[in-house]
């Protein structure tokens, strides 16, 4: 059977299979790298580690890949990542490094050449191969670290088998080739090696590098576990698993022992950044158990997600999401008549626009949009506003915030609505959607309350 002979191949030699993810806090300095490394070394089911950028360099990055950079600027942007990088590297011995320092020079070459290049000429093609350096560097960083505490560690270029379509910054994976490419080229590999791959990264079918968007490692290692039939994936990240809500929102948020995967995809759809809205996917259809846990404090467990848990409590987080637009059309029109929406979603199809929550009146409809962080292009163009003008009235707006409760049986539990809107009087609601789904209730508020209606309202749904 072609579906599982990746895991017999590996389970031949008597190995389960994890995959391992470390995001870029994790393998942000040499200490954090050397976590991680026996993090890897404590389990011998880790087979296949999947880094991210090391922190901060994603985003130095992604300002090297807008136009019009100032020179002066990328040298020093380029000098910065630099420096970064060689700050790990000068902890190895020192053939490594010199080798590895030769490899980070001549992709920095290459990326100086690219960056100079994209201030002049951008294109989003460009952009996302700009983008890329920063998994490129650590994975081959990494793989060294783990040969430095005698793990047989080797780096590998996930290119080989993400394939992907040619939607530059938010690339869409080939399941069927990404499966085939990792039974054909990497399970015959596993056994022998811990390999080390980058997250994030893809190729598109003319080879040119795309990324499949912001925080899109841990969904790459979530992909290359099902192709791989992996009996875990661990997403080991800078906090101690997933919590009640953002930690840097409250301190009263707790670390959830377990979790489901519908519970947990709803955390991630709705903003808690913990995890890539994707991740889940891959693993639900595949039925992998997710370990999320903090690579500074291993030894503190983590966040286990897998499809049933002993307890579904009513309230289970609370999650976020900031820049959301929301758009109000209106049209007397639309009183009695039939076709009107058909015509507005047929408009936002058009230019490939995702409604997210939608509430309607007898004339208007208000629909909101994702923001998803890092884009720099305004979500509701011109063009939208000009085509949706043309059949009624429109309105947009900006600086709102999702909040988004989460748990079960939010649909039908009584007194739901009063706990929450009565706790957080004080705040002007946007607009409440409720009633379509028995996992969440979700509404919209001033960006400037959303912490301040995260926080009332943990404190009032989650005192333990
Ligand atoms: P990584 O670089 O490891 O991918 P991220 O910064 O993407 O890490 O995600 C981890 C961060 O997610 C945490 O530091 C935390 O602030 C944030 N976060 C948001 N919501 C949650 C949540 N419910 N539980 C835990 N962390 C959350
Ligand atoms: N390095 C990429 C980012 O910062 C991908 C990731 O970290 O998941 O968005
Ligand atoms: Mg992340």
């Amino acid at each position: 059977m072609l579906q599982n002979e990746s895991s017999q191949q590996v389970s031949s030699q008597n190995l389960p299979l994890t995959v391992a993810k470390f995001g870029g806090t994790s393998v942000a300095d040499y200490q954090a790298m050397l976590r991680c490394a026996h993090i890897i070394k404590n389990d011998t089911s880790n087979r296949l580690v999947v880094v991210s950028a090391s922190a901060g360099v994603t985003n130095y990055l992604v300002r090297l890949s807008q136009e019009s950079v100032p020179s002066d600027e990328q040298v020093d942007i380029i000098a910065n990542i630099r420096a970064i990088q060689v700050n790990i590297t000068q902890h190895l011995a020192n053939d490594v490094e010199q080798h590895l320092n030769d490899e980070i020079d001549t992709l920095l070459n290459q990326l100086a050449e690219q960056a100079l290049n994209q201030s002049v000429h951008h294109s989003v093609k460009q952009a996302d191969a700009i983008l890329s350096f920063g998994e490129q560097f650590s994975s081959r960083i990494f793989a060294q670290v783990l040969q430095s505490v005698g793990i047989d560690g080797a780096y590998f270029n996930v290119q080989q088998v993400m394939k992907t379509n040619s939607l530059y910054g938010k690339a869409v994976v080939d399941i069927e080739q990404l499966r085939t490419a990792c039974n054909d080229i990497l399970a015959v590999k596993l056994p022998q090696q811990v390999l080390v791959t980058q997250g994030f990264i893809g190729q598109d079918g003319l080879g040119e590098t795309t990324t499949l968007g912001r925080g899109g490692s841990d969904y790459s290692a979530a992909l290359l576990a099902e192709a791989l039939n992996a009996s875990n994936l661990s997403i080991w990240t800078d906090v101690v698993g997933i919590f009640t809500t953002d930690p840097r929102i409250t301190e009263q948020a707790r670390a959830i022992k377990e979790i489901s995967f519908g519970e947990a995809a709803e955390m991630a759809t709705f903003g808690a950044k913990i995890l890539h809205p994707a991740t889940l996917i891959p693993a639900m259809r595949h039925n992998i158990p997710v370990f999320v846990g903090s690579s500074k404090e291993p030894e503190k467990g983590g966040t286990q997600i897998k499809q049933k848990v002993d307890s579904n409590p009513v309230y289970r987080s609370i999650a976020l999401r900031r820049e959301q637009t929301l758009v109000t059309v209106k049209s007397p029109a639309m009183l009695h008549a039939s076709g009107f929406l058909a015509q507005v979603f047929g408009i936002l199809a058009k230019h490939e626009l995702s409604v997210d929550l939608i509430t309607t009146s007898e004339i208007s409809v208000a629909l909101t949009f994702d923001n998803p962080s890092g884009s720099t292009q305004a979500l509701i163009t011109s063009t939208v506003v000009e085509e949706l003008e043309q059949l009624c009235e429109v309105t947009v707006e900006h600086g709102l915030s999702l909040v988004a409760v989460i748990g079960n049986g939010l649909n039908c539990a009584k007194g739901i609505g009063q706990s929450i809107f009565q706790t957080i009087n004080d705040i002007n609601i946007r607009l409440i959607c409720h009633g379509a789904s028995a996992n969440n209730l979700c509404f919209l508020v001033n960006e400037k309350d959303a912490n301040h209606v995260v926080e009332k309202l943990h404190n009032e749904l989650f005192s333990f």
